[in-house]
Formats: structure tokens, C-alpha cells, sequence
């Protein structure tokens, strides 16, 4: 796979992307300038721009790239945010988002917390060669508890399936905040869900139908 193809193919894409009038241009920008190619395991570079999730390995995803941009969408990402996000992965959502917040020189931060040893330290060295490493801060650990040494966050990123949104996480959220987590409902149901914390209490709404894998931990997923 030569990387003219995968140019083309990332511009192609790119193109849809504007195309759908789906994203805002800040969103656009973070997947026109983060290669996800380089995120990507290496038998699968080849369909690094398909609009699907790939296998990395541990039986983790690689989100497709549109439902990677709709969470920076759906989280209302800005520059200057303080983003804490549950599930490393490969680390493309990271740096996607880091792109985001260190805009307008603001310099927002992502921590990011990765329970599979394997991938974590796989993300680690993936991020340490994009310009984002210092904007990131990775941990490897059961991410449900949250990062209590972090203080609080201004977005929650939660990129695998649970129950109900851990307690812990919705602590760790400042007032004004958006939690997002796909979340299991009834057999086979999962829906992506936005939490804000209001002066009020917290507010919820459903946005889509997803497929995540299952959250781990101790306020993960019960079992189904
Ligand atoms: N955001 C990633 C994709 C994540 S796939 C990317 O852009 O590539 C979901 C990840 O969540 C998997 O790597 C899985 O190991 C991790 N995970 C599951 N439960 C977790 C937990 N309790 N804490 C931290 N990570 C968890």
C-alpha cells in the first residue's frame, strides 16, 4: 500500500466528511492534520480511510473515523478543554481530541486511561511520535475510578460500552461538564448517551445507536 493510496483515500473521506455537513471545521482539521494510518495495526494500514472500526489486538477497536469525530462532536470539544477519556485503545481518539483543545494556543490537556497493559503501551509509543505526547497524559488502570489525582474535567470520554455511567466519573466532572458513554440497554441495544452536569442536576439525553467493546472494571458493565 503506497501512501499516495492512502492519501487519496484519506481525502476521498475527507471530502464525504464536508460533503455530510456533519462536523464542525475544528473537528474536520483534528482528521485532516492526525494520521490515522499511524494508529492503525500494521496489517490493516491499507484500510486505515474505510469508514470502519479495525482490530488492533486484545480484542480492542479502532473506532470507525466518522464515529471517532462524532464523539469530539457530541463531547462539544473546544480549545482549552480538560478531556479525560476511558479507553486508550490505539490512541487515535487521544490525539484527535488533543488536536482540538491545544487550538487558539489553549492549552487544553487529554488524560487518558487504558486498563490493557499491551495497549497501553502501545499507545504510548504511537503518541510519543506525534507532536500531541505532551499534551497527553496516559495511565494504564481500570479507568471506571477515574483519575482522582487529575482534579476535575470540563469532557468525560468514555469509548467502551457499560451499564450506567460509573459514579466516580460523574464526580470527577465540573459543573458544566459533558460526560459521554455508550451504554448497554436491554439485550441488544446500546445507545451513545450525553450527560451534562448542570447547577440542577445532572441532564440526559440519547444520540445514537453504537457498538462499543464492553466496559471492564469495577463500575463497568453487569453482566449481559
Ligand atoms: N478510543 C480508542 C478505541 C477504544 S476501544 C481508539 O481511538 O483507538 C475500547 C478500549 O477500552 C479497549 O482498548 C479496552 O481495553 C478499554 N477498556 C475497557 N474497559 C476499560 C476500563 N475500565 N478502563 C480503561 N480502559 C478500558
Amino acid at each position: 500500500m503506497s501512501e499516495t493510496k492512502i492519501q487519496k483515500d484519506k481525502k476521498r473521506l475527507l471530502t464525504s466528511f464536508k460533503r455530510s455537513e456533519e462536523f464542525p471545521k475544528l473537528v474536520l482539521d483534528a482528521f485532516k492534520v492526525v494520521k490515522r494510518e499511524h494508529f492503525v495495526v500494521d496489517k490493516y494500514k491499507k484500510y486505515a480511510y474505510a469508514d470502519t472500526p479495525l482490530p488492533l489486538f486484545e480484542g480492542a477497536t479502532i473506532s470507525a473515523p466518522s464515529m471517532s469525530l462524532l464523539l469530539c462532536k457530541y463531547a462539544k470539544l473546544k480549545p482549552g478543554d480538560k478531556v479525560l477519556e476511558i479507553g486508550t485503545g490505539s490512541g487515535y481518539q487521544a490525539a484527535l481530541m488533543a488536536y482540538i483543545v491545544t487550538r487558539e494556543e489553549r492549552n487544553g490537556k487529554i488524560f487518558s486511561i487504558e486498563i490493557n497493559k499491551q495497549l497501553y503501551e502501545y499507545a504510548k509509543e504511537k503518541l510519543q511520535l506525534t507532536p500531541y505526547s505532551e499534551d497527553i497524559l496516559l495511565a494504564q488502570g481500570d479507568g471506571t475510578k477515574g483519575w482522582p489525582e487529575g482534579g476535575t474535567f470540563s469532557k468525560i470520554v468514555v469509548t467502551a460500552t457499560g451499564s450506567e455511567a460509573p459514579s466516580p466519573l460523574l464526580d470527577q466532572l465540573e459543573e458544566g461538564g459533558i460526560l459521554l458513554i455508550p451504554l448497554k440497554k436491554g439485550a441488544y441495544e446500546e445507545w451513545l448517551v450525553r450527560m451534562a452536569k448542570t447547577p440542577a442536576g445532572m441532564e440526559q439525553e440519547t444520540l445514537d445507536a453504537v457498538r462499543f467493546v464492553p466496559l471492564k472494571g469495577k463500575f463497568g458493565k453487569k453482566s449481559w
